[in-house]
């Protein structure tokens, strides 16, 4: 059977990885289909096509996007995208710039907390093209803070914490027209994350639909075989695709592997059928 992984991360945004990297393990996973999905960015994808090139495996330009809905931050991936589009990429550029102002806010609001340098110590774990909460959180843990990455969200970067920035991301509408304009199918990421009820994930599984979004990944890494079973079904009353994606950042994770993922439940329309 076709090992599809359609959501991953390298160092062109918070993954530890460099696409060929990235592409490499892939290989030695034994997956056969794997999806770039940096945040906000394609910059990592033409490495990874190279790396891709000529060996046993597909690379597909992917994106995910983060979007606020709902005074919300949840993300949405781009698949099969033209990444050299003209309109995803201005989109992308904004939230760029962004990502630059709010990462000189988190600074100033960790300096009055006594923590100094966050910016350039951020910078030094981050790739020039992107700057993320996660390299924070990596120049944090350096220096003693926390004892890992997850400490520090808890202790530093969430809301009602010291380095917390609230996100001013794209809207809903605007990301999906972005990566239909490239050519791609937009569709919610980990939908489970997002501590939803289930009337407001069918609001939004609604709204995003109306704007042109196609699918919900329903499975991801490290995800509770009760919710994929949930996502699915939302799927299909709601006549969307599924997708899955390990969501995989670093192999310093060891719950989350490229490739390692449950099967899609029976009597769902996975996204590839539509790139045969
Ligand atoms: P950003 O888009 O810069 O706000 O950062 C969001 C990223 O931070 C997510 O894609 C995850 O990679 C990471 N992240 C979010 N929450 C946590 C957490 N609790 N522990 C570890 N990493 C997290
Ligand atoms: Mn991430
Ligand atoms: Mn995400
Ligand atoms: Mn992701």
């Amino acid at each position: 059977m076709t090992c599809y992984d359609l959501h991953s991360h390298s160092i062109a945004s918070d993954g530890s990885l460099t696409p060929t990297a990235l592409v490499g393990r892939a290989i030695e996973q034994g997956v056969d289909v794997l999806a770039l999905t940096d945040h906000d960015g394609t910059e990592g994808i033409a490495e990874a096509k190279q790396a891709a090139e000529k060996q046993a495996i597909k690379l597909i330009s992917g994106v995910e996007i983060s979007v606020t809905w709902k005074n919300k931050t949840v993300h949405i991936l781009g698949l099969n995208i033209d990444e050299t589009n003209s309109a995803l990429q201005q989109g992308l550029a904004e939230m760029r710039e962004f990502r630059i102002e709010r990462a000189q806010l988190i600074a100033e609001r960790l300096a009055k907390a006594g923590i100094d340098g966050a910016l350039e110590g951020a910078q030094q774990f981050a790739s020039d093209v992107m700057l993320g909460r996660v390299h924070f959180a990596q120049f944090l843990v350096k220096n003693g803070y926390a004892k890992d990455v997850n400490e520090v969200f808890k202790k530093y970067l969430v809301r009602n914490k010291p380095g917390y920035v609230p996100g001013k991301w794209a809207s809903l509408e605007d990301a999906v027209s972005w990566i239909n304009a490239a050519g791609g199918q937009a569709l919610i990421a980990h939908p489970a994350r997002y501590k939803l009820t289930a009337t407001k994930l069918r609001y939004l599984t609604s709204e995003f639909k109306e704007l042109g979004g196609v699918g919900l990944e329903v499975v991801s890494g490290r995800q509770h075989p009760e919710e994929v079973k949930t996502l699915a079904r939302v799927a299909e009353k709601m006549d969307m695709y599924v997708s899955c994606g390990s969501d995989f950042h670093s192999p310093d994770n060891q719950w989350v592997e490229l490739g390692k993922l449950t099967a899609l439940p029976q009597n769902t329309q996975p996204i590839w059928q539509l790139w045969q």
